[in-house]
């Protein structure tokens, strides 16, 4: 009887030790997985380099959709027009990265709901009183940055416009060719030009109508993490809800 009782202790904690050791491995598969999230640096207040960290509404908001939803991330830091792409090639899972939701990304990418409104507008230097809207812009030289909307607006119209289009791997290059005076104007997103002229005294100035309204979207690849889409707008939707959101726009915003 001691006998047969301790062959069944010995049963009992086998089996214990097991379902242990399998349970661990679940979780090792499931929940292990670090997304990769592709960001463009050079877009203030959205996403930016302070030192070593990365910083902006953009980088606070996946942050606290991935804390609100338990998964994991790392940043991938790239120029903007490089980002579909590498959702393309696998090398990123999720974008967030001022991105506009467009019609033509909707081909490729799944958006999330809708995070912040903004819009393009026409920038001139300071000092400059003859462009007062694009009707303005006969035989000048704008400049965009590579694979955004302000690109694909200048380029659509560049005829219409009478312009000559320079295009620029990032947003300090091309504020720099207005800066520098070697093209007349550029085109950038309403919301990033106003607060980078006046964070860093780019002594630019923006002048007439917005030229479309458009809406940032996180992005993934379409028909790829579906189910990482479904989280990250349960985690919008309850940061939203929270007043989260809101804490993370004013930390930047006022
Ligand atoms: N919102 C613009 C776009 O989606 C620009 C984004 C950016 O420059 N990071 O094309």
């Amino acid at each position: 009887m001691k006998k047969q009782l301790s062959v069944l202790f010995l049963l009992i904690s086998c089996l214990f030790v097991l379902s242990a050791c399998s349970i661990g491995s679940e979780e090792e598969t499931s929940e292990d997985k670090t997304y990769k999230v592709g960001i463009d640096v050079t877009y203030p207040p959205f996403e930016y380099k302070d030192g070593d960290t990365y910083k902006g509404i953009d980088i606070d908001l996946i942050k606290a959709i991935a804390k609100d939803q338990d998964f994991k991330i790392q940043f991938e830091a790239m120029d903007f027009s490089g980002i579909i792409p590498a959702l393309q090639a696998n090398q990123l899972d999720v974008a967030i990265a001022g991105m506009s939701i467009t019609p033509e990304r909707k081909k490729v990418v799944t958006f999330s709901d809708p995070y912040f409104e903004a819009g393009l507008i026409l920038v001139v230097k300071e000092d400059n009183n003859k462009i007062k809207s694009v009707d303005d812009l006969k035989g000048e030289k704008v400049a965009v940055k590579k694979g955004t909307t302000g690109a694909k607006y200048a380029t659509d119209n560049a005829e219409k416009l009478g312009i000559t289009v320079t295009q620029f791997n990032d947003s300090p290059a091309m504020f720099q060719e207005v800066k520098n005076g070697n093209a007349a104007a550029l085109i950038e997103d309403y919301p990033v030009i106003s607060y980078a002229n006046k964070q860093q005294n780019l002594g630019l100035k923006l002048v007439g109508d917005r030229l479309n309204g458009d809406n940032y979207g996180i992005a993934v690849l379409k028909g790829e993490n579906e189910e990482l889409m479904k989280k990250i707008n349960e985690g919008l939707a309850n940061l939203k809800e929270s007043g989260e959101y809101d804490k993370i726009v004013d930390t930047y915003l006022k």
